[in-house]
């Protein structure tokens, strides 16, 4: 049977997902959905024949609903993981889980109290392929053991209204979280550098940056942070271990010869660069929601990524290198807890 999917945020990724959910995936049917933006939103129900709520609640609370996929502002991702976890039903939570580290810890603590792990935070590059394949080299010893990483996240415009602050807490997250499971390590120390502003970027944003991790081993991390590198979208990262290196490959795009030049196209954003992540995390969800369970990142992985997003905000603006203090993780989180 199908599982009964509510969406809340129908805006740029939230649309996305109900197409996902409903011609790409098995397993799942998208029965309600809410949005502040109500024309959008009454057009997408009618599209895909959801039924369409006024508040993010009433969707969660839809005796009709299984599941919820939270797709609005970052803002109000908080309220509605609490009131999911609330109602004792599965939510995938688009990242970053909150904005800030304490509503984040309120959420893992409204978990660990109802006995049931239900959230998953919407960090799909743990289902790409090429980080998946990384992480299998690491752990099969190919390289030996990392010893630094270099990383690159370039947008080719930001969003409106985009800030300093956002580069980290918004876009670099993504690295935060997927260098941390690559690695098995929780970071120690940050410290980021702000080379010259391009003039290109708007007032509020100091565009590119350069942010340094270090993990509890002494993993040396450097990820360029560049929102507004106006070419197109590019992701890179190379592991250097003792032995080897490995990075992920380019996506794949036709080679094209013409007037005298090799080419391929660079693809533009994000929805089409990690366009397989995306739907793999959301089969995966469906499948492991199904089985009672959450195999992928969970509230207590949010909860470390916005802890280490706040200590880069802080050693940005103090110019210094800052300590990284990630709690002990509750046993709660140690495995996947199969509730059934
Ligand atoms: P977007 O296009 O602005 O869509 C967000 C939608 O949420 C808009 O339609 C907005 O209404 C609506 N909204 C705002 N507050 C709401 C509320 N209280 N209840 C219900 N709906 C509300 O933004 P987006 O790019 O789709 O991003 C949505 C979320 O996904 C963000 O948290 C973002 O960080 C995340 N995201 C993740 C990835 C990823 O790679 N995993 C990529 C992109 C975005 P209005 O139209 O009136 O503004």
């Amino acid at each position: 049977m199908d599982l009964r999917v509510g969406v809340i945020g129908t805006g740029a990724i939230g649309e996305d997902h109900i197409r996902r959910l409903t011609d790409v995936i098995t397993g799942a049917k998208v029965v309600a959905l809410s949005d502040i933006n109500v024309e959008n939103a009454r057009r997408i129900a009618d599209k895909y024949g959801a039924k369409f709520y006024s508040t993010g609640e009433e969707v969660i609370n839809a005796t009709e609903v299984d599941a919820i996929v939270i797709a609005s502002w970052d803002e109000t991702h908080a309220k509605y993981v609490i009131e999911a976890i609330n109602a004792k039903k599965f939510v995938l939570c688009e990242k970053p889980l909150a904005t800030s580290a304490e509503d984040c810890k309120k959420i893992v603590g409204a978990e660990i109290a109802g006995e049931r792990q239900l959230v998953q935070v919407g960090f799909m590059r743990r289902f790409d392929r090429g980080y998946r394949q990384i992480k299998s080299v690491i752990e099969n010893g190919k390289i030996g053991e990392p010893l630094m990483l270099h990383c690159i996240h370039r947008n080719r415009i930001p969003g409106p209204k985009h800030t300093t602050e956002m580069s980290i807490k918004n876009s670099v997250i993504h690295e935060i979280d997927v260098l941390r499971w690559l690695l098995d390590e929780d970071y120690k120390t940050t410290q980021v550098l702000m080379p010259k502003r391009s003039r290109l970027a708007e007032e509020g944003l100091h565009d590119p940056q350069i942010v340094l991790l270090e993990t509890n081993s002494g993993i040396r991390i450097d990820i360029e942070s560049f929102v507004n590198c106006q070419y197109g979208y590019d992701v890179k990262c190379e592991v250097v271990g003792e032995t080897g290196t490995v990075r992920l490959p380019d996506p794949a795009n036709v080679l094209m010869r013409s007037k005298g030049t090799n080419s391929y196209k660079i693809f533009p954003d994000w929805s089409d660069r990690f366009i397989e992540a995306y739907d793999i995390e959301f089969q995966e969800w469906i499948n492991s929601v199904k089985k009672g369970i959450v195999k992928g990142p969970t509230s207590w992985d949010g909860y470390v990524a916005c802890i280490t997003a706040d200590a880069c905000t802080e050693a940005r603006e103090k110019g210094t290198i800052v300590s990284i203090n990630i709690p002990e993780r509750p046993t709660f989180y140690n495995s996947t807890v199969d509730n059934k």
